[in-house]
């Protein structure tokens, strides 16, 4: 079954578009966190961040700093969150790879965007040892 994002492409959705090109299409996320929050969303549907390959991740992010510029620019965004939700654990709904580019500003009332927890003592170390590459 297509994803939302692929009918948005195939424009059967309709959404408010910023830029497109051969890999990827950038359009306005329609519940944003804050206004002017945009969706890179790769052409062609890669489910997680885990299955694009790596030239078109490059390239979308290349586009997610041009959407940043555009809104420190235009919006006066002082700061954006880039973001992936990678598979739906980490609360990812649509399986079709985009990022958020997320325009901030100081005091603007949505930090911290995820609550955070602590290490009991000698447990960084545990996951350091688990975790490194
Ligand atoms: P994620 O939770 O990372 O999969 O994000 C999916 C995002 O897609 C959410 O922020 C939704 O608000 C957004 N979204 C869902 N449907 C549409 C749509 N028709 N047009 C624009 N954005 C959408």
């Amino acid at each position: 079954m297509a994803t939302v994002f692929e009918k948005i492409i195939d424009g059967e959705i309709p959404s408010t578009r910023l830029y497109e090109d051969d890999e990827c299409v950038v359009i306005l996320d329609i519940n944003p966190v804050r206004k002017g929050h945009a969706l890179v969303i790769s052409r062609k549907c890669y489910p997680t961040f885990t299955d694009v390959p790596m030239e078109t991740l490059s390239h979308m992010m290349e586009i997610a700093r041009r959407i940043d510029q555009k809104q420190r620019e235009v919006l006066g965004a002082e700061g954006t969150n880039i973001m992936i939700n990678n598979s739906p654990a980490s609360g990812q709904e649509v399986p079709h790879l985009h990022i958020h580019v997320i325009p901030r500003t100081e005091g603007d009332g949505r930090t911290p965007v995820m609550p955070k927890e602590r290490y009991e003592d000698g447990e960084a170390a545990r996951y350091g040892e688990l975790l490194r590459i």
